[in-house]
């Protein structure tokens, strides 16, 4: 068995979003038929996910939230917010999302897999503790960080968001907790406006969330340079013992949604130096979990050359 699993389900298709919305079924479809052609495809071991137990959920996100997106999904309301929705399955397809995060958890933790790639929809790192936003519903990552706290006594846990929009969600969850640090790299201004540079946590978590706010067109230079010094140095001074990833492709040069100018080259260097902060300190524990990426064709080329690096 291969040391990388690679967790997706045909139910993630069932989260409908409707004509012309860029987080759609098609990306996890198009991704998969990509991998199949590449030799990154043999390598990975292929897992399907289970639902997520609902206690799991409620360690993130407040009982009454969860009944509230339970039955929006249930008399079919659509639309959450402005560019949030939902359909009739979209509960259980979350539950799945986070269910892929939380089961890879255990195999790692367990040892029968040294990292993993969640291929997951809905993706989750926008949503607040009781706010669904930004295409998201339950927050997939830091589930998955208090999981492993609660459930495999993991003290210190290291959340990277390289999406190209700040996961406000995933820092509102750890703003006052010492023991997840949360490192984000985004465009801004962008949505949804957080994540400045003096947004550093607070009260016991102050010093463990670290904003990268950056301009439009940072390209892979930027990026790299980011990574292998200031991203590499604070996590080195934290010191986790797990590593997760908000691994969203949309800083990708043909992305739609942003206008930042990585490549996937760029995703595979950036992907190194995390694996390599992961083998320093976490014996190579890692989980990647897909946010955002909406090209289908770059996501797919990104999500190839990511993998590449994980099976190394
Ligand atoms: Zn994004």
């Amino acid at each position: 068995m291969s040391k990388v699993g690679f967790y997706s389900h045909n139910d993630y298709l069932k989260h409908k979003t409707g004509p012309g919305h860029p987080e759609r079924p098609e990306r996890l479809q198009y991704l998969t038929q990509h991998l199949k052609k590449t030799d990154v495809f043999a390598g990975l071991t292929f897992l399907s996910p289970s639902l997520c137990d609902i206690n799991r959920i409620k360690q993130i996100h407040p009982g009454n939230y969860v009944e509230n997106i339970q039955n929006a999904c249930k008399n079919r309301s659509h639309s959450l917010d402005s560019d949030t929705v939902v359909c009739e399955d979209s509960y259980e397809t979350a539950l799945l999302a986070a269910g892929a995060v939380v089961d890879a958890c255990d195999a790692i933790v367990e040892g029968a897999l040294e990292s993993a790639f969640c291929a997951v929809r809905p993706p989750g790192h926008h949503a607040e503790p009781a706010k669904a936003m930004g295409f998201c519903l339950f927050n997939n990552v830091a589930i998955a960080a208090r999981y492993l706290q609660a459930q495999h006594s993991i003290k210190k846990v290291c959340i990277i968001d390289w999406d190209v929009h700040h996961g406000n969600g995933t820092q509102s969850a750890f703003y006052d907790d010492p023991t997840v640090f949360y490192l984000s790299i985004h465009q801004h201004p962008l949505y949804p406006g957080t994540g400045l540079a003096d947004e550093k946590g607070q009260g016991e978590g102050a010093g463990t969330t670290l904003n990268f706010p950056s301009p439009a067109g940072f390209s892979d230079r930027e990026y790299l340079q980011m990574f292998e010094n200031d991203i590499a140095r604070a996590v080195s001074k934290f010191k986790p013992e797990f590593m997760l990833i908000s691994a969203g492709f949309d800083a990708h040069q043909h992305d739609p949604l942003a206008n930042m100018n990585v490549t996937e080259e760029g995703f595979a260097r950036m992907t190194q130096v995390v694996h390599d902060l992961s083998k320093e300190f976490c014996q190579g524990r890692m989980i990647s979990v897909l946010e955002g990426g909406y090209d289908l064709d770059a996501l797919s080329r990104s999500v190839e050359h990511h993998l590449r690096v994980m099976l190394k």
